[in-house]
């Protein structure tokens, strides 16, 4: 349902109730740079890169948090809102040590992105001297404070988007910087490492400790595929180099997990390059694990199941089918306890 139409360079568009200049300028193919917006969250306005020009206000607006009104007329492209832009790139850039060269996330960073847009050539401001030290005290996330600048995008995430509520903005003014409860380090809190602050923020201040050193951006490829550790079946992109996975993300806006994943999905995908994995059924003899052939396993397990059957009677039996499985295995697997074996002891780890 529309609301009305209002001006966007010139150009007469409709909006929906609701919808923020942001929103509409999207929907109309009309590029406006954002930081700290993150789909899906309650807009802050806090990096301020998508001011817009606003015909009647003094002050230019945040295009992210301002909400359209019929007969507005906006202007998203002026010397004015290119030089306002310009010029809270250059303060988010000397608030921090954004050496790109050294950074894990070169080639993936927002900030670098619009640096280069604008053309930055960092002079203007003078750096601080101090940081807040690098957090790396767990083993899968490294917080580095002299990289962060503030956007507020990974308090979104984990507030508004996973619902775990356990980081926010801590202090203030230069002191400012992103705290988990008590200001503790991520072990020692809330924190159930899934990793979307990660994932969301737009430089390197978060990152995967374990990907670290693996692999530029620009020299990995993107295999979309299904999460395969339990039956939601979340959406992810394995980012791959040389034909080994170096990271996982979540596809954004797919279903079920729409953006999202668990600590699992998200840091537990270096298993399969484990040396311990099973590769052959193995049969315990005399208290040892030998190797086994498929055939030799499914006959032994056939052959008790059938012994167990004769001696004490279908119902002494039960099987608990894997989340891991598709749906049509945990099908199979009920079928084959309720019409060859004969009991409905048949039940899902995922119910429990
Ligand atoms: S966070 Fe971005 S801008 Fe800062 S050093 Fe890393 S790549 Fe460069
Ligand atoms: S890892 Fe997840 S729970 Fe922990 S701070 Fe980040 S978003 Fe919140
Ligand atoms: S840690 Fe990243 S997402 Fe969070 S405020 Fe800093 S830069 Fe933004």
């Amino acid at each position: 349902m529309s609301s009305g139409t209002f001006l966007l360079d010139g150009k007469t568009v409709s909006f929906r109730p609701g919808e923020s200049i942001l929103d509409a300028a999207r929907k109309n193919a009309t590029d406006i740079p954002t930081l700290c917006f993150l789909r899906g969250t309650t807009p802050t306005g806090a990096c301020r890169i998508c001011l817009v020009e606003v015909k009647g206000m003094r002050t230019l607006s945040a295009a992210c948090s301002t909400p359209v009104s019929p007969g507005m007329e906006v202007l998203t492209d002026t010397p004015r809102v290119h030089a306002a832009r310009k010029l809270n790139v250059e303060l988010l850039l000397s608030s921090g040590r954004h050496d790109c060269l050294l950074c894990e996330s070169s080639g993936n960073c927002k900030l670098q992105e619009l640096a280069y847009r604008y053309q930055i050539d960092g002079s203007l401001f003078k750096k601080p001297d101090q940081f807040y030290p690098t957090e790396d005290a767990n083993p899968l996330i490294v917080r580095d404070y002299s990289r962060c600048i503030l956007c507020g995008r990974c308090v979104q995430a984990c507030n508004e988007l996973v619902v775990n509520r356990a980081i926010s903005h801590g202090y203030r003014g230069a002191k400012s910087k992103i705290v988990t409860g008590g200001d503790a380090p991520y072990h020692q809190s809330e924190c159930v490492f899934c990793g979307q602050c990660v994932e969301v923020c737009p430089t390197g201040a978060l990152t995967e400790k374990k990907a670290k050193g693996t692999a530029r951006a620009w020299e990995t490829k993107k295999i979309r595929t299904t999460c395969p550790y339990c039956g939601v079946g979340c959406q992810m992109w394995l980012h791959v180099k040389d034909d080994r996975i170096v990271k996982v993300t979540a596809a954004e806006g797919a279903a079920p997990n729409r953006g999202r994943l668990c600590v699992k999905g998200r840091f537990g995908y270096d298993f399969i390059y484990s040396e311990e994995r099973l590769k052959t059924p193995m049969i315990r003899e005399n208290g040892q694990l030998r190797e086994a052939s498929w055939d030799e396993a499914l006959d032994l397990v056939a052959a008790k199941l059938k012994e167990t059957i004769e001696r004490h009677g279908p119902d002494a039996i039960a099987g608990v089918s894997s989340a891991r499985s598709i749906n049509e295995d945990s099908y199979q697997m009920q079928k084959l306890f309720r019409s060859v074996i004969g009991t409905n002891n048949i039940d899902h780890c995922a119910r429990t």
